[in-house]
């Protein structure tokens, strides 16, 4: 009696021990969602996906990481019994594009030119980053495992192109996109893949976010995806390299014919809700300009263009200043140089 009590004593030890450790490493919060027909959009926590299901296979985008990949594979083999033909990129950035390989057995990847030139090593002897001359010890130029903090130290092997255990200047510079599986089709214009019946047309949104943005656009489901570009009821992290280029991006956007509104990030939308984040980067852009025409300084202005209108956006309290910094900026570059910024 007693030694079964102890067994199962030891028993609930160890399941209360396996539920702690479980909560310590929370897993990602993953799921697949309907847009329309037969696209679906994909979720691996902050992260957003979108995938065609096709009689000859699917046309997917971004794969995010290995081990989402690994998750969406199994998904495609059990509930839609359909291997992945195509990888379509939105952009070169590590948190979207990594793990592709997952898929290499039996897709093709496909991405902008631009995306090709970014994943490559820089060349050139560039100085280190600011954060990674503030994690050089011992002022050796370089970045030793044992000297890498905090996103560096995590993402070490990701950013370690010839894999030395070193990172130098090039490599911090180039990002921490090891994992990018790179697409052997690129484009620099509108690109169409067809499969089993089905079009989704690859238009590039210029240089906004990055100079390989490309917006996926579905004509038979009305439906858009583009990850960083396009926010539904948020303002951008940042307006790089210019507000004049997110300007052109959703114009570009907002010009095709198109219900939903499919992002990388947060909530799904309409192109009611483009044209709203269109409107704000004008209002933003118009403002400013106001203000510095009725010589106010940048903290007038950011104090008192609140452009209201969006405050229920998400970063509103949080990113408008910035933005307000950006454009100032921007603007009053152009005043001194009396001409037309290039970037
Ligand atoms: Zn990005």
């Amino acid at each position: 009696m007693s030694r079964t009590l102890t067994s199962l004593s030891i028993v609930a030890f160890l399941i209360a021990g396996t539920t702690a450790a479980l909560a310590q490493q929370k897993p990602p919060a993953r799921g697949i969602v309907n847009v329309t027909g037969q696209l679906y959009r994909a979720q691996n926590d902050n992260h957003y996906t979108v995938f065609l299901v096709t009689p000859e296979g699917i046309i997917m985008s971004d794969p995010i990481n290995r081990d989402f990949a690994r998750y969406l594979k199994n998904e495609f083999a059990t509930r839609f019994k359909q291997p992945v033909r195509y990888v379509l990129y939105t952009h070169k950035d590590w948190d979207h594009a990594s793990g592709g390989v997952v898929f290499a057995d039996t897709a093709t990847f496909v991405g902008h030119a631009n995306m090709r030139s970014g994943v490559a090593l820089p060349g050139g002897t560039p100085a280190l980053p600011a954060d990674a001359v503030k994690m050089d010890g011992n002022r050796n130029g370089l970045i030793e495992r044992n000297e890498a903090t905090g996103a560096t130290a995590e993402r070490f092997d990701l950013f370690d192109f010839n894999r030395d255990g070193i990172l130098t200047a090039n490599e911090l510079i180039r990002g921490p996109v090891n994992d990018v599986h790179l697409p052997t089709v690129t484009f620099r214009d509108r690109h169409t893949v067809t499969l089993g019946g089905k079009r989704v047309i690859m238009v590039p949104l210029g240089t906004a976010h990055t100079n390989d943005s490309t917006a996926l656009y579905f004509p038979d489901e009305r439906t858009v995806f583009s990850a960083d570009v396009m926010q539904i009821k948020r303002l951008p992290q940042s307006l790089a390299p210019s507000v004049g280029a997110y300007v052109n991006a959703l114009r570009t956007i907002v010009s095709l014919d198109f219900d939903h509104a499919a992002t990388g990030h947060a909530l799904m939308g309409t192109k009611k809700d483009v044209a709203q984040s269109l409107q704000y980067l004008e209002d933003l852009s118009k403002g400013v300009a106001a203000g510095i025409g009725a010589g106010r300084s940048l903290p007038e202005i950011q104090k008192t263009l609140t452009l209201d209108a969006y405050k229920g956006f998400e970063r509103w309290d949080t990113h408008r200043t910035v933005h307000i910094a950006q454009v100032y900026e921007l603007l009053m570059g152009a005043s001194r140089a009396g001409a037309t910024p290039t970037n």
